[in-house]
């Protein structure tokens, strides 16, 4: 999905509507947080004034490095850590005094937590069993048949769980999930058990079902490609707070910060000016990425006059913004601006990933076609690639 399409989810939705966390603080002690809470104790604070708003019908990714504190905030959410501080409200109405099963949130963590004596259409119907919410037989049947059709596993009704695979077994959970039309579905790492081929599929069928069925959704990750997929907005934690909320176009386009850009994955940073660097090197990409048209793919930030950046700003290289190409006059691809000396060269599905040494920007890593790696050792031409290059503020806020 494009982040217009993502857009247009979001046009209907009010400003209050949906889930508002307001400056949560969550805190442990040595006895937990709830401890903690009541005693009023420093101790570890695990999120630090998160404030967030998720919109009716819409998927926000809470991305950040393990231990910044995403779980403690999914959990405080769900009622199961008490809040050291702040407010969490549903359609502007706080949750602070509603029991966890009373929120009308549902929960999918990362190992499904399926019950192995039912089979897989009565774990899909457990949901539809318990609570105010009790389903007729014929209404519960029809609706763990349309779940397992959503989740593409219309057929599996009768299967013990413990005849599925790890994936199909996240199926059934995100089908028991969504059964009950939960007002809010929170997940907590939900396919980080699974492997990487695996994942990246189910990533996409994760966010079909939920867009399908209108659900609002927070779901916890740390795996960068999986909440550019699954979500329409991302939240970007480090250290117990939010760093940037963005659409995933606009977050890899715009990264707040470096360290938003670093754990995006941008891995060169290089100083850059209006007035000329001092480096032609550096100057050339800088000419090369920074869009003479204004594109809408060309790197973000604090762009100067005339498509220049601003001094004091710093150009953000990831992966792939530099491109081997095969000879500077072939006339194919784009045109090499700068030369680099290669000093590794690893295959890829698809591509190899050549390590070069630039003048004045250092080591970095490029991309060459499969079939036209380059030598070690030997001087190739290199493109740049303006959607792998951002611009940042070079002493954004921490
Ligand atoms: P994430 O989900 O991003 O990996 P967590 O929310 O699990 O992060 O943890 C955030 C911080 O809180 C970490 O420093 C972690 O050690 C601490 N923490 C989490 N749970 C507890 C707990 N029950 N008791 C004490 N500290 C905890």
């Amino acid at each position: 999905m494009t982040d217009a399409e993502r857009d247009e989810r979001d046009e209907p939705r009010t400003a209050g509507a949906g889930l508002g966390l307001h400056d949560v603080v969550v805190r442990y002690d040595g006895g937990g947080a709830r401890a903690a809470a009541r005693r009023g104790a420093s101790g570890t604070t695990a999120v630090d004034g998160v404030s967030l708003h998720v919109g009716t019908g819409e998927v926000v990714a809470l991305l950040g490095p393990s231990g910044c504190g995403k779980s403690s905030l999914l959990r405080a959410v769900a009622g199961l850590e008490p809040l050291a501080g702040g407010r969490v409200t549903w359609d502007d109405v706080s949750v602070g005094d509603v029991p966890v099963h009373r929120r009308g949130f549902g929960l999918m963590f990362q190992d499904g937590q399926l019950f192995e004596h039912r089979d897989v259409a009565g774990n899909v119907a457990f949901g539809l069993t318990v609570g105010s919410g009790r389903a007729g037989r014929p209404e519960r049947d029809a609706r763990v048949a349309e779940l397992l059709a959503l989740v593409g596993l219309a057929e599996y009704g009768p299967r013990p769980v413990s005849t599925l695979s790890g994936g199909e077994r996240q199926r059934v959970a995100l089908a028991r999930a969504l059964a009950p039309r939960p007002r809010l579905l929170l997940l907590d790492e939900p396919l980080s058990a699974l492997d990487r081929a695996l994942r990246e599929r189910l990533a996409d069928d994760l966010r079909a079902a939920l867009v399908a069925t209108g659900t609002t959704a927070l779901f916890v990750t740390h795996d960068q490609d999986e909440a550019f997929a699954v979500a329409d907005r991302v939240a970007v934690m480090d250290a117990g707070r939010l760093r940037q909320v963005d659409t995933p176009g606009a977050l890899w386009r715009h990264p707040a910060t470096r360290q938003v850009a670093q754990f995006l994955g941008y891995e060169a940073f290089v100083p850059v000016s209006v007035a000329p660097s001092g480096s032609p090197q550096v100057d050339d990409v800088v000419r090369a990425a920074t869009c003479p048209t204004g594109s809408a793919d060309g790197p973000g930030g604090p762009d100067g006059p005339d498509g220049l950046v601003a001094a004091g700003s710093l150009l953000a290289l990831a992966p792939g913004a530099l491109v081997v190409t095969e000879r500077p006059d072939d006339g194919r691809g784009a045109d090499p601006v700068l030369k680099g000396t290669v000093v590794q060269v690893s295959a890829r599905r698809g591509r190899a990933e050549v390590r070069v040494e630039v003048d004045g920007l250092g080591a970095l890593t490029a991309v060459a076609p499969l079939g036209a790696e380059p030598r070690v050792g030997s001087v190739v031409p290199l493109a740049v690639d303006p959607t792998a290059v951002a611009v940042v503020p070079e002493d954004g806020p921490a």
